[in-house]
């Protein structure tokens, strides 16, 4: 398949628009991670971004809007405490799920009847979806179980000739998928932890909210149940202190393994002979996500058989970095 690569996705609306029409998908840029959309009333394209990322039909897609307006047609009702969450975070990373329009299919949603609705708030994202004229639905532009494309590059490695239109931008903002909420459930659950923190949903609505480990009889995120944000390497996290970690590392003989980590930790690591990666400042939990999937993803090309990290504060979205640092770790040691 021929792919094209735009920049300015109102200037090649009718490119976007043919691509649409003859089933094509489209890779693009959000505030979180990049996207691979399809139109939702489309169920052959819809159908291909599940075969093209060999992602499992039972783990349903988010449907990214542009403006308020097309929340109507996607479901049934818009509960006071969904509006005030959209007024707060919208556009942004906040996915919300909600009881679905029989116009939504259910190949979407996986035959649930709720459906998650986003409006990121990255300019190119929402220019798509403007150019596209209709919602689009879109998960992650990766590989099914690999690390979310947080670069152009990675996703256009992964994706070139199996799409139709590429649109390039930055490193998103974030680089850690959206929060996912239920507002369907008795009490409002984050299924997902994401870039937006409970801490931030708790204040917005005046309640405390639950997340779905803690939920009982509530219907996770299907997609959690899958080991997601698999790295090529084996990622062991090394609970305990600086000096415990260095104790740690000093015992081990592989001399290829690689250690990822804060830059002061890694600043600290400078006399053990394994190479090191510096995700960011201690203290600054939102660069140190920025950088995860694209070092991850680094770490994969470099077919690094062997990758040791620390734990992270779980202060704001420090939560979902450590939740996605836990599936993609085969074990955490206890120093
Ligand atoms: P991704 O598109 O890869 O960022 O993943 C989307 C996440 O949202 C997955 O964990 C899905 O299981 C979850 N999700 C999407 N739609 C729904 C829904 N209707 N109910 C609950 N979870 C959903
Ligand atoms: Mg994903």
């Amino acid at each position: 398949m021929k792919s094209v690569i735009i920049t300015n996705p109102i200037s090649q609306s009718t490119l976007i628009r043919k691509a649409l029409d003859n089933h094509g998908l489209i890779v693009f840029p959000t505030e979180t991670v990049y996207g691979i959309g399809a139109s939702i009333f489309d169920p052959i394209a819809i159908q291909s971004i599940f075969t093209t990322k060999g992602r499992p039909q039972d783990n349903p897609l988010i449907v990214h809007i542009a403006e308020q307006s097309q929340l109507e047609g996607l479901v049934t009702d818009v509960s006071p405490l969904a509006k005030k969450l959209m007024a707060a975070f919208w556009p942004g990373p906040l996915t919300i799920v909600l009881p679905k329009s029989l116009s939504v299919p259910s190949l979407i949603t996986a035959n649930l009847d709720t459906v998650a609705v986003r409006m990121p708030k990255d300019p190119l994202a929402r220019d798509v979806i403007r150019a596209a004229g209709v919602p689009l639905c879109a998960p992650s532009a990766n590989l099914s179980g690999k690390p979310s494309g947080t670069d152009f590059k990675s996703v256009y490695e992964d994706f070139f000739g199996k799409v139709s239109i590429f649109v390039e931008g930055g490193i998103p903002e974030f680089g850690i998928e959206s929060t996912v909420i239920d507002l369907t459930s008795q009490i409002p659950t984050i299924l997902r932890p994401g870039a937006i923190s409970a801490e931030e949903i708790e204040t917005v609505l005046g309640m405390v909210i639950v997340s779905s480990s803690q939920a009982e009889n509530t219907p996770k995120a299907p997609g959690m149940k899958y080991q997601h944000y698999k790295p090529y390497g084996d990622v062991i996290i090394l609970d305990g202190t600086t000096p415990k970690i260095i104790e740690f590392l000093q015992s081990i003989p592989d001399q290829e393994a690689v250690f990822m980590g804060a830059n002061e930790v890694c600043g600290d690591l400078f006399d053990l002979p394994l190479n090191t990666f510096a995700l960011g400042p201690k203290d600054h939990v939102e660069v140190i996500a920025r950088a995860l999937y694209r070092t991850l993803r680094t770490l994969d090309n470099l077919k690094v058989k062997t990758i040791y990290t620390h734990t992270f504060s779980k202060k704001g979205i420090g939560t979902a970095l450590m939740n996605r640092l836990e599936k993609a770790a085969s074990q955490t040691i206890s120093l």
